[in-house]
């Protein structure tokens, strides 16, 4: 199977092909398609498989195709992370991925410069990616807004749940546009990540590699 088979747009098969992936991988397969579709998704997936590209990709097709009314300059998804490193990783590939669209996607994480990030947001963003405790940090500062905000990923969650991450969903979902659409990656999935999934996805799609 190619990624053409998919129904990805073809700038994205473009950028696809500028990253140097011939053919997608397993988790790709799996989680493109219902994603397409529009369907919330829970994937078992560990980093390393490609599984960026596999919410990244459809999502990003999506918002190409998808001319919502929007508040202008503000985040059309946002992606939650457990690490600084993890969120830089995942905006590197993003990046890679909407080049050729107008498409920003903007950085929010812990240990550098609040006001820098603030000002950032202030000038324009499509996809948010962040780690939970600074993305709460600019919501009471009045930072951020995500009510344009209809796609939500949460990746690594088994990694976010010792950080508190039940109590920041709590505090971030209701921000979030309506209808939305949400996807979960997950290496394990403990109870509490059951229970998440419960709360927060709506008849989830399973896939797992
Ligand atoms: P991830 O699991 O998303 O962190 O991706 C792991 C690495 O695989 C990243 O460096 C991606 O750029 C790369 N990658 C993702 N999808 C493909 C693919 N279909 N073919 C080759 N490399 C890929």
């Amino acid at each position: 199977t190619t990624f053409q088979s998919l129904g990805l747009s073809p700038k994205l098969l473009d950028a696809v092909k500028a990253a140097g992936y011939d053919a997608p991988t397993p988790i790709q397969l799996k989680a493109i398609p219902p994603v397409l579709e529009g369907r919330d998704v829970m994937g078992l997936a560990q980093t390393g498989t490609g599984k960026t590209a596999a919410f990244g990709l459809p999502l990003i097709h999506q918002l190409m195709h998808r001319h919502d009314k929007r508040v202008p300059k503000t985040a059309r998804a946002l992606v939650l992370a457990p690490t600084r490193e993890l969120v830089n990783q995942i905006a590197d590939n993003l990046a890679l991925y909407v080049k050729g669209t107008h498409m920003k996607v903007v950085t929010v994480v812990g240990g550098v410069s609040i006001n820098r990030q603030a000002n950032a947001l202030a000038k324009g963003t499509d996809i948010l990616v962040a780690t939970p405790g600074r993305l709460i940090d600019l919501m009471d500062r009045g930072d951020v807004r995500l009510d344009a905000a209809t796609f939500l990923v949460l990746d690594e969650a088994d990694h976010m749940l010792d950080m508190g991450f039940i109590h920041a969903l709590r505090r971030i979902a209701p921000k979030l546009g309506h209808p939305r659409q949400t996807m979960l990656f997950s290496a394990t999935m403990p109870k509490d990540m059951e229970e998440i999934a419960g709360a927060y996805l709506h008849n989830p799609v399973r896939v797992q590699v």
